[in-house]
């Protein structure tokens, strides 16, 4: 048996910030115990100290599919009341940095994949998909399914911290770099310049009246849009020749990243150029699918609670394993409160990571 909380402290302790982004001693660590408990372990790198783990048990054939990201954000600028790297345990509260995002779910998966390690070798199949890079944009799990390392999957569970609610997806995320370009000139001549500036505030401009031509998506609503940055001129005086700003779009189901980019391209016109620094589609599962009703009762069976027709409201690594797993029943369910997520004193609850590890095991046997 593997004592969930305690696997979360270990993996408190060891500092996987992101950026720089280094997963080396967390792989080694988990590496260790799901080979220890009867995993087969591949480990994949894509780049300098920077891990995925796929860890498998079971009979050949579609797996049911767990997956959570090692690395963390960095720890903000504030002091911590706790130590972020100490994890230790105060009033039931498990502190430090990623204890809530999101090793203490890790940590659950793992811890409910080995109770129930007898079950799975007689009659199923798990794969734990334990990614690097996540915080920076998915690198990980991108790598992963390039690399071809996944496997085949009949669902996928993504251990998030959702204070252990029950979701069906969230919104998809394009953030567009826009660049505006011009010619320099002294600020008392600027007939002679072309003021990228300018350029600039009207696409700007012309985004707050941006529409999305799409249907309301019964759960997550409308697709949104907001101007996040812009940047402009080195001097008073003195035409800027450069400008840039960027741009953050919240897609729904259904909403290609592609045709969303071409419009916003046709809005701003011909003088903005746009480079995606994030481009991670929506993910959504029908909650009346049999699939999601197994899903859906496993987490009734444990948690005693409905399981609601929600969305998160921040994305995850399913925007990449769920088309790379061939658009699988995917619910985002996983122990600490949202709200803690990247925050000073980031705790996640002791009752929380016992919870999961019961979701998650009752998922195993029944869903
Ligand atoms: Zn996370």
């Amino acid at each position: 048996m593997i004592d969930a909380v305690a696997v979360t402290q270990q993996l408190v302790r060891i500092d996987s910030r992101n950026p720089p982004g280094d997963e080396a001693a967390c792989a080694d660590f988990l590496d260790a115990l799901l080979g220890d408990a009867g995993f087969t372990v591949t480990r994949h790198t894509f780049g300098e100290n920077r891990f995925n783990l796929v860890a498998r048990l079971g009979q050949p054939g579609p797996a049911q599919v767990f997956t959570g990201h090692l690395d963390t954000v960095p720890l903000g600028t504030l002091p911590w009341t706790h130590d972020p790297f100490g994890g230790e345990i105060v009033d039931g509260r498990l502190y430090g940095r990623g204890s809530c995002d999101m090793k203490a779910g890790v940590a659950a998966m793992i811890a409910a994949a080995v109770a129930e390690a007898e079950w799975i070798g007689a009659q199923g199949a798990v794969t734990l998909v334990l990614t690097g890079g996540e915080e920076t944009g998915s690198h990980g799990a991108k790598a992963l399914s390039e690399a071809e390392l996944l496997g085949e999957a009949r669902l996928l569970v993504v251990g998030e911290p959702t204070a252990n609610r029950f979701l069906a997806g969230h919104k998809g995320a394009l953030w567009l770099s826009a660049c505006c370009s011009g010619v320099t000139a002294h600020g008392s001549t600027p007939h002679l310049g072309d003021n990228a500036l300018y350029k600039a505030a009207r696409g700007v401009l012309a985004l707050e009246q941006y529409q999305f031509n799409t249907a309301r998506h019964p759960v997550m609503g409308l697709p949104s849009l907001n101007v996040g940055t812009l940047h402009a001129g080195q001097n008073i005086n003195s035409v800027p020749d450069r400008a840039e700003f960027s741009i953050d779009i919240r897609t729904i189901p259904g909403l290609a990243h592609a045709a969303v980019r071409e419009q916003v391209g046709f809005t701003l016109g011909a003088e903005t150029e746009l480079e995606a620094l994030v481009d991670l589609p929506a993910v959504w599962s029908d909650p009346a699918q049999p699939q999601m009703q197994r899903l859906a009762a496993a987490y009734r069976a444990a948690s005693g609670r409905e399981a609601e027709a929600a969305s998160a409201n921040y994305f995850t690594d399913a925007s990449v394993l769920t088309p790379a797993l061939g658009g699988v029943a995917t619910v985002i369910c996983g122990p600490g409160d949202p709200a803690m997520a990247h925050k000073i004193d980031e705790f996640c609850t002791v009752a929380d990571i016992v919870e999961a590890v019961a979701i998650y095991r009752e998922i195993i046997r029944t869903a």
